[in-house]
């Protein structure tokens, strides 16, 4: 059962035009209006930032980046710094993603000084972590965590961790329509959990959310949510379509006001 205020974040990958998104976030603005909800971040392109935000009812719905550049500026042909981010109203960036990683060769050592800049400049990283098939299949699961979250977040000061939140995505789970099992999931948590209690005090990692992603949609959210551990979502399919979007939050929210 979740005690923390729960997360549902959206990550729109490539998809959405500036007024799409704005529509979007304008509707779902619409149908939660003065209802208790959950914390919900969307994470469009970088396209759509500046759009969003200029556009964003009063409505408590928080904008985050699927990405950013650990320099402050410079010659870095299309990269997009932490300063134009926050210029655009961006409060979180997802680091890590799966797609970052494998698709675009991103590794631990950059990832960890994005996470650097992120935390230093007041945002909030939004860290993915997650195995591939194979390596759940060879048993390798917990040590590609420990590697991942060790590297990552080498360096990073206790003072900064309880403004970050992990998602955890397993690989194999990502947009294949096949969710981890409630069970693994809770087993996973619980090993994120005390991969983390290692780097840093115990009070510390109490504090930090932990979400799930990886094929969330509204028939598997309830028996995901009510998982010992999980702290929210990161939902990507599913948060492109309005009807699907708005009933994972609710299902959220159910699970959260008890
Ligand atoms: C994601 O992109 O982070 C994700 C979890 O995608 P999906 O929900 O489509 O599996």
């Amino acid at each position: 059962m979740i005690t923390k205020k729960p997360i549902v974040a959206a990550n729109w990958k490539m998809y959405k035009t500036p007024q799409e998104g704005v529509t979007f976030v304008i509707e779902i603005c619409n149908l939660l209006l003065d209802k208790e909800k959950p914390t919900i971040i969307f994470c469009p392109s970088f396209t759509s930032l500046f759009h969003i935000n200029e556009n964003l009812p009063d409505s408590g719905i928080e904008l985050g980046s699927q990405n950013v550049y650990f320099e402050s500026e410079g010659a870095f042909t299309g990269e997009t710094s932490v300063q134009m981010l926050k210029d655009c109203g961006v409060r979180y960036v997802i680091i890590g993603h799966s797609e970052r990683r494998h698709i675009f060769n991103e590794n631990n050592a950059s990832l960890n000084k994005k996470l650097h800049v992120v935390l230093d400049n007041g945002l909030v990283p939004i860290f993915c972590i997650g195995e591939t098939f194979d390596d759940r299949n060879a048993g390798y699961t917990q040590r590609i965590l420990k590697e991942q979250l060790a590297k990552g977040l080498d360096g990073i000061k206790g003072q900064l961790i309880d403004r970050m939140v992990i998602a955890y995505e397993p690989v194999w789970a990502i947009g294949t329509g096949v969710n981890a099992e409630p069970k693994q999931v809770e087993d996973t948590h619980l090993q994120i959990n005390e991969l983390l209690a290692e780097l840093y005090a115990n009070e510390l990692v109490k504090q930090i959310p932990i979400l799930y992603g990886g094929s969330v949609k509204p028939e598997n959210a309830k028996a995901l949510i009510e998982v010992e551990g999980v702290d929210g979502f990161l939902v990507g399919g599913a948060s492109l379509k309005l009807e699907l979007f708005f009933k994972i939050i609710k299902i959220v929210n159910n699970n959260y006001m008890g």
